[in-house]
């Protein structure tokens, strides 16, 4: 990159010469560099320096990319399931938050902190039914298809949540929304590992 940056516009072989390899060893770095809009290359010019640094380039790398291709799997029960079902179904799916839905539509969030609270207070968990306690609709911090990975990012920060569901508005039914998958803290640290062993 500094050398295209001083000398631009440079050709492959003058790169090579100046680092002493050959054009074949260069050839995939100059791909990447091309690939990921750094480099830009002109057919016998040469390579330009486009201007973007390598944040800039990995800020546009997760505003296009959608929730949809990091989504998860989430954990859902029913608002009858009681709570101490719950709380089981929480340990046995290895999860931090399980989404409640009623009728095939969104209406509650719960947390490992709304269980803690629970069990402080002086209540029958074998009977209480989670909808007594969730986080309900319309308080719920959403994302939806078209959103990207970093919106959802910045909503996961801004709210101080640990995860999104990822939802579709239901025809005709104003404000319900089905649950197709899920965006938590891990799946973003994920997505952040991926970049690194790319
Ligand atoms: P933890 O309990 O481990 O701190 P969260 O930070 O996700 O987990 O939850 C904190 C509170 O926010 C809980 O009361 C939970 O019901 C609520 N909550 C969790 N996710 C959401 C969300 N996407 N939108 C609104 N509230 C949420």
């Amino acid at each position: 990159m500094d050398i295209v940056k001083i000398d631009q516009p440079i050709t492959s072989e003058r790169i090579a010469e100046k680092i002493s390899l050959t054009r074949a060893t260069l050839r995939p770095d100059l791909t990447i560099l091309t690939m990921m809009g750094i480099l830009e290359a002109r057919p016998k010019v040469g390579y330009f320096y486009s201007g973007k640094s390598l944040l800039s380039v990995m800020g546009s790398f997760i505003k296009n990319m959608s929730v949809m291709d990091i989504k998860s799997m989430p954990v859902i029960v029913s608002e009858d399931n009681t709570v101490y079902d719950s709380i089981v179904t929480m340990f046995l799916e290895d999860t931090g938050n399980i989404y409640v839905q009623n009728n095939g539509s969104l209406s509650g969030v719960v947390s490992r902190k709304d269980f803690i609270k629970v069990t402080l207070g002086n209540h029958d968990i074998k009977t209480l039914p989670v909808a007594m306690i969730m986080t309900r609709m319309p308080n719920i911090v959403c994302v939806e298809a078209h959103e990207s990975v970093f919106d959802a990012a910045q909503k996961i920060i801004h709210h101080q949540v640990d995860s999104l569901p990822v939802v579709e508005k239901l025809e005709g039914e104003d404000g319900k929304f089905k649950i197709i998958g899920k965006v938590s803290k891990t799946t973003i640290t994920r997505v952040m590992v991926n970049i690194g062993n790319e």
